[in-house]
């Protein structure tokens, strides 16, 4: 690897007087100095002090066959020097751009035969807020104009994705949610669900889609919106009667399902998409992320045939990115989907990966810190608490305990993200065993620590 670059400090110096990071406390960040990464490789980070780090992340929820690949490399070679840019718009188009729609509507299930593309994941989603107000004006129903979303859902940092999404401190800042989006809960059991049982909280959850259609009237609403396993709210994974019921009502109130994958596509739950692990059928799903494994920014609106015609039928859209199906893009989504297929990666998490990782990562529950552990194909999360039986929360703020706890991963070289008091995971689908066994040592190291400092700071204490 090169090492071509200036010392730790001056890097971090140049990054605290230049560089705006995204959600982030930029004068703390820049008293304390980023950590600088300088490469990368399968499940492993280097950073600039030459630390190895296990990336149990996946770089944001995405580099799913992992870092470093040749073949891509290869890909963009060969994409730059064949066609290094045209657009879509005007009449044309160009071979990534066609071949990658044909293939996502190969492998998308059901009828989404269509693609629309986007540059990430908030701007899909904020094609997809214009697109179901235009797909209800084309059907002579102009009034159905509100998408509902959920507290806690995360679909973007744009306006139109933030307002969907339901992350209240996003709200709080710049004039969000812009008119005409709604919310309802989020169907978190552990969190919210009292002495409820799970399943009659998972159907109570999908029923204030029903109250919430019914209070704005069915004739006011276009679409809901819902990521199929909640990722920055936490990997919340509902109760099993919470998809079948939200899939009733909006079939019987005739509001469109907008199933949000930019997580879950492409392998994350054990099948290609989270929709077939949870058998939802969507209208409409937003991909990103994994679709690319994060080599270069690309998203899309898959569409059914049923939306996409409607669209199609109704003259001009008049939408769209400059660099919507980037053939850079396209190329290198190409290849990283042949490489999932070629590779068996999916087969790896459903058959391997999760179902190893799985029985390790539920077994943290016997950890005297964890109260909830959770996990889908391979994506998880474990709730910290200082009174299992009780489900309680920290008094201290919300995140405390997860801000120790993400430290203390750092130190021992390994990536866990927290939500709040909740440590979530999503490595790359290409882990194997033998990282797994490395990644869970270093978490139960991380949590034995974190329950050490508690202790140690009076902070073991419920709410
Ligand atoms: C990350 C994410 C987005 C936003 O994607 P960007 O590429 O960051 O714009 C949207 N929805 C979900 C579910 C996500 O996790």
């Amino acid at each position: 690897m090169f090492e071509n670059h200036l010392p730790t400090e001056e890097l971090q110096a140049l990054d605290a007087a230049h560089h705006m990071h995204p959600f982030t406390d930029g004068s703390a960040l820049n008293k304390k100095g980023a950590r600088v990464i300088t490469a990368a490789k399968g499940v492993w980070l280097t950073d600039s002090d030459g630390n190895r780090i296990l990336d149990a992340m996946a770089g944001l929820w995405c580099v799913n066959i992992g870092y470093g690949r040749p073949e891509m490399a290869e890909a963009a070679k060969r994409q730059i020097e064949q066609l290094s840019f045209y657009n879509t718009f005007f009449q044309t188009t160009h071979v990534p751009a066609v071949t990658l729609a044909a293939k996502l509507a190969q492998i998308a299930p059901g009828d989404l035969n269509h693609v629309h593309f986007a540059n990430s994941g908030s701007e899909a989603n904020d094609t997809n807020l214009r697109l179901v107000r235009h797909y209800w004006a084309a059907k002579g129903k102009p009034t159905k104009r509100i998408v509902i979303g959920r507290w806690n859902g995360y679909h973007g940092s744009t306006m139109g994705s933030g307002s969907l999404g339901g992350m209240k401190f996003m709200h709080a800042q710049g004039g969000m949610p812009i008119p005409d989006v709604a919310h309802i809960e989020q169907p978190d059991w552990w969190m919210q669900g009292g002495d409820s049982d799970p399943a009659d909280f998972g159907l109570a959850r999908a029923k204030q889609l029903e109250e919430k259609i019914l209070e704005l009237g069915q004739d006011n609403v276009a679409a809901f919106i819902a990521e199929p396993i909640q990722g920055s709210g936490g990997v919340i994974v509902p109760p099993a009667t919470y998809w079948p019921e939200i899939q009733r009502i909006c079939a019987h109130y005739d509001v469109l399902l907008i199933a949000d994958e930019v997580i879950t596509g492409f392998g994350r739950t054990g099948k290609w998409f989270g929709s077939q692990t949870l058998d939802l059928r969507p209208d409409i799903m937003t991909i990103a992320k994994g679709m690319s494994s994060g080599y270069a920014p690309i998203g899309a609106s898959l569409l059914s045939d049923n939306v996409a015609n409607t669209i199609n039928d109704a003259g001009e859209f008049n939408h769209g990115y400059t660099y919507a199906a980037h053939p850079l893009s396209a190329a290198l989504a190409l290849e990283n989907i042949r490489i999932l297929e070629d590779e068996k990666i999916v087969d790896h998490v459903a058959n391997v990966a999760a179902p190893y990782l799985r029985e390790k990562w539920e077994g943290l529950i016997d950890h005297p810190l964890v109260g909830d552990a959770s996990i889908v194909g391979l994506m998880g999360s474990i709730r910290m608490t200082p009174d299992k039986a009780a489900r309680a929360k920290f008094k201290s703020d919300e995140g405390t305990a997860g801000y120790i706890c993400r430290e203390r991963c750092f130190a021992n070289n390994l990536v866990m993200r927290h939500v709040g008091d909740r440590m979530v995971i999503s490595p790359p689908l290409v882990i194997t065993k033998a990282e797994i066994d490395q990644f869970i040592d270093r978490a139960v190291q991380s949590l034995d620590e974190t329950h050490a400092k508690l202790k140690a700071d009076g902070l073991m204490v419920a709410a």
